[in-house]
């Protein structure tokens, strides 16, 4: 059946609000019946930078877009070994889709400026079109004086709501402790705390009157403050999550199996959409409880006759 398909690279490290409403704006002005985020497996490198490992970036890129009907995730570059090109990409999921769908490569203006320096950008252009999406900063006449002809006459420009976001600043903001809220999905918020991503970011150099990240400030009364990291931490004493789940399990039959340890405050489920594999996590609230104790009150769980297998809320090796 011919479809209409937006693909959504990135390094999503981690993923944010201005992510998503370019995506969501790509989807209705162009009637796309999905978007597929694509996270990079090997990003292009950065000097100072090395990115969070893959299935982190995977695993909050999934739960941003859990809400999302038309939104899915792909492992292709994640899973490919060798360097990440966006022309394989689209290519492999032409393969996928069948040749009738028309594909959209949708990336901000301050993305595609950097295209003629991507690998084979005229095959990438032969077999998509691209969605050039305005990002503060950067707006669209400057892609329309950058760009040769024969990629612009396959791009469509579009003007998305500014949201000023990017994820260098909200690793900048983890790593001060300032809050994510409202600028990340509430799950990733928690994912990035859970796991204490980003808490030895170096912040760039101050620039001239800069301000260094407070390591944790001070109240009036001279107490220590607690920073935002450890107060998520507080309140979610216990992550763990558990595999091998059912294809078909519900998130109330997930908090079932989580009440064991205690309150549970949040259940998420991973499905995998190309293995079809499940995990589940779940943030607990116990007071007093050793992780060990919990993972062994949990471990020859069964749901639906399956045995789950149990784990701290880290889900998989980091394969960086
Ligand atoms: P970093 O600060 O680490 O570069 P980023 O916020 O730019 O992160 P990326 O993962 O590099 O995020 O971006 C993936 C894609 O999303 C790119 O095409 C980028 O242009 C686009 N994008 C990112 N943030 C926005 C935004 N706020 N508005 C519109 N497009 C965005
Ligand atoms: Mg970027």
């Amino acid at each position: 059946m011919a479809q209409n398909i937006g693909i959504m690279g990135g390094t999503f490290d981690p993923i944010h609000l201005g992510h998503l409403a370019a995506a969501e704006e790509a989807r209705a002005r162009f009637h796309l019946d999905r978007v597929v985020f694509v996270p990079n497996g090997r990003p292009p490198h950065r000097p100072g930078y090395l990115p969070t490992p893959a299935e982190n970036r995977y695993d909050m890129v999934v739960l941003a877009t859990a809400s999302n009907p038309a939104f899915e995730v792909s492992r292709t570059e994640i899973d490919r070994p060798g360097l990440s090109y966006s022309a394989d990409t689209v290519e492999e999921l032409r393969r996928r889709f069948g040749p009738d769908t028309r594909i959209y490569f949708i990336a901000g203006a301050d993305a595609l400026l950097e295209i003629p320096t991507w690998r084979d950008p005229e095959r990438l252009a032969q077999s998509c079109e691209f969605v050039a999406v305005s990002r503060p900063g950067y707006d669209l006449t400057g892609l329309r004086e950058a760009l040769p002809p024969n990629l612009l006459s396959r791009m469509h420009m579009t003007e998305v709501p500014g949201v000023h976001i990017s994820s260098s600043q909200l690793r900048r903001r983890a790593a001060a402790g300032e809050p994510l809220r409202y600028l990340t999905p509430l799950p990733v918020e928690r994912y990035i705390a859970a796991h204490g991503l980003y808490s030895q970011y170096a912040p760039e150099p101050p620039g001239p009157g800069g301000l260094s990240a407070p390591a944790g400030r001070r109240g009036r009364d001279g107490r220590r403050n607690l920073n935002y990291e450890e107060e998520v931490r507080q309140s979610v004493a216990v992550t763990l999550y558990v595999g091998n789940l059912p294809w078909v399990v519900s998130e109330d039959e997930l908090v079932q199996v989580f009440s064991r340890i205690g309150e549970v405050r949040d259940v998420r489920i991973i499905t995998d959409t190309e293995t079809g594999r499940s995990r589940g996590f779940g943030f607990i609230e116990v007071e007093g409880v050793e992780l060990q104790d919990a993972i062994d009150a949990m471990s020859g769980t069964e749901l639906r006759g399956r045995r789950l297998t149990v784990g701290p809320g880290r889900p998989r090796s980091q394969r960086y």
